[in-house]
């Protein structure tokens, strides 16, 4: 799985993930409610910035919030550019055209009608990742099928489609057993009755599975996705095609109460929410709208002092970022393990490390970590860490972030990572071949590392104002030459028009 590894890599290489995305775009967030952002076929678009080391803050754009590679999702628009009616009419019809080919209504009617067939005429077509009813199967001739679909099948469909691997919009990685069944274990030891699955199509099948299992099921989930083929084996009840990034639901209201629904049953009580979204994914819309669910379940609360249970499922150098978010989350030291993914899951060889973790707010003296596994209660930090996570004395923890032995280092006063030395020049420890002085981390303006290019306190607020007024205006005379060479600054490739159509056309029936 190159594209795994790639995708960490190049998170993992941006420094302790302070800024995401090589190519230094960064998101603004929402400051002015009163401008809505235009929409793209996958809800509100978010809005970004273009910066470059060294320079101030560039023009502002709109684009799609769920897909980071514009053969996905080609939407592109400048913060204070106006369409016209004819190419507003256009993108409206555009977006109604790249909504999913059956409804959420139609898909659970089909689901109803499949289970009734007899088992010799259930068909699941895997060019188009779609169970198919007798009418159907004339359309799907020519396409590779499996038959005798079994209703143990149909209870896990995460093995029936095959996972969406595309880095920059999906990022599919499916839980291995053994992780997803020690959350399985986990949720229901911590007494939870009822899980949104944000994101985790394995997970919420497996909870399924369990609880169709027992006597008496004590434990419901819903899951919301942006995967649409998830849409035909679940009732309206519990799946939501739903797009994290923007918390847009794309059926509408109805959905939108569904989860409302499942958050505030027994006033709240028993819920937790479960995400492991694609890691990728920029940190702070997921943060926005994992506030809007919790805002959603506080409604429904009577007494607000209290916090919606959450595991947020993501590598562990994005510790400082998710912490900035929620001060109440630590870091669990369980290595989340996943299937389709070659380099972090457990092989012949034994285990491999996992860079993945769990984000939580719950005590982390309360959640056990498997001992057969490979963990250890560590008495004086009060929670299960893995065997080869020291206790440093002089840190007072243990300190241990990727599973392997961590060494103290007196000049910088704390642990670090086993392969790094301490560099007097730069007077911190780094890797032995990385370059000095090296302002990668920090502040694209000035260098400095505590602080962003946002809050860099050498542009003044005027400057920026000034600046905005003047591009404002030169903006106007380049709007014709700006159309043509956006493919470029935005990194397209030129496709045809045709062929992006057929692109997002695919993209639907695939997902
Ligand atoms: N480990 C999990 C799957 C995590 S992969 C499991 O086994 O259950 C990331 C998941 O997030 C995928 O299911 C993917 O479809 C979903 N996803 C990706 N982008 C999304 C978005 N913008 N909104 C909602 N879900 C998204
Ligand atoms: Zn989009
Ligand atoms: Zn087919
Ligand atoms: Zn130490
Ligand atoms: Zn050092």
């Amino acid at each position: 799985m190159a594209a795994f590894t790639d995708r960490l890599g190049t998170v993992e290489a941006e420094g302790n993930a302070s800024r995401q995305g090589s190519s230094g775009v960064e998101v603004v967030l929402p400051s002015d409610p009163a401008t809505p952002a235009p929409l793209c076929p996958h809800g509100p678009t978010l809005l970004f910035v273009k910066v470059s080391q060294g320079k101030e803050e560039t023009r502002r754009f709109y684009a799609c919030s769920a897909c980071r590679d514009r053969k996905d999702c080609n939407f592109f628009q400048w913060e204070d550019e106006k369409l016209s009616g004819a190419r507003l009419a256009a993108r409206e019809a555009l977006n109604r055209r790249c909504q999913p080919p059956l409804s959420r209504v139609l898909c659970v009617e089909r689901y109803v009608k499949f289970i009734e067939l007899p088992l010799s005429q259930r068909k699941f077509c895997q060019k188009c990742q779609q169970l198919l009813l007798p009418d159907d199967w004339e359309k799907h001739r020519e396409h590779q099928a499996v038959g005798d679909i079994s209703i143990a099948q149909l209870k896990r469909p995460s093995q029936l489609l095959y996972p969406l691997e595309n880095k920059k919009t999906h990022a599919q990685y499916l839980f291995a057993d053994r992780s997803c069944q020690f959350l399985v274990d986990l949720l229901s030891t911590l007494g939870f009755r009822r899980v949104l699955c944000v994101g985790t199509p394995r997970l919420h099948e497996l909870i399924r599975l369990k609880a169709s299992g027992d006597k008496k099921p004590n434990m419901k989930s819903l899951l919301l996705d942006i995967d649409f083929r998830y849409s035909q084996f679940y009732m309206e009840d519990s799946f939501c095609h739903y797009n994290m990034f923007n918390h847009h639901f794309f059926d509408g209201k109805a959905a939108l109460g569904v989860c409302r629904t499942f958050l505030q049953e027994d006033k709240g009580e028993g819920v937790i929410m479960v995400t492991d979204p694609p890691f990728g994914g920029l940190v702070e819309p997921l943060a926005v709208t994992f506030k809007k669910l919790i805002a959603m379940w506080k409604e429904g609360q009577s007494q607000d002092n209290k916090e919606l249970p959450i595991f947020w499922i993501f590598p562990y150098f994005f510790e400082s970022r998710i912490c900035q978010f929620f001060p109440s989350f630590c870091m669990l030291d369980y290595q989340v393990d996943y299937d389709n993914h070659a380099l972090y899951k457990h092989g012949k060889t034994g285990r491999k490390q996992s860079p993945v973790r769990i984000f939580t707010n719950i005590p982390p003296n309360k959640i056990i970590l498997p001992v057969e596994e490979g963990y250890r209660f560590c008495p004086l930090c009060q929670r299960y860490v893995s065997l080869e996570n020291q206790h440093c004395e002089h840190c007072n923890f243990c300190t241990s972030k990727d599973g392997r032995k961590w060494n103290h280092c007196f000049l910088c006063k704390k642990c670090v990572k086993p392969s790094w030395i301490h560099c007097s020049i730069c007077n911190h420890c780094a890797l032995p071949d990385h370059s000095c002085k090296g302002s990668k981390d920090g502040c694209f303006i000035c260098g400095e590392l505590d602080h962003k290019r946002g809050t860099c306190p050498r542009i003044s607020t005027s400057k920026k104002v000034n600046k905005a007024v003047r591009k404002q205006k030169q903006r106007k005379s380049n709007k014709m030459k700006m159309e043509t060479t956006k493919g470029q600054s935005m990194n397209h490739t030129s496709v045809t028009r045709k062929k992006k159509r057929r692109e997002r056309a695919h993209q639907y029936l695939c997902s």
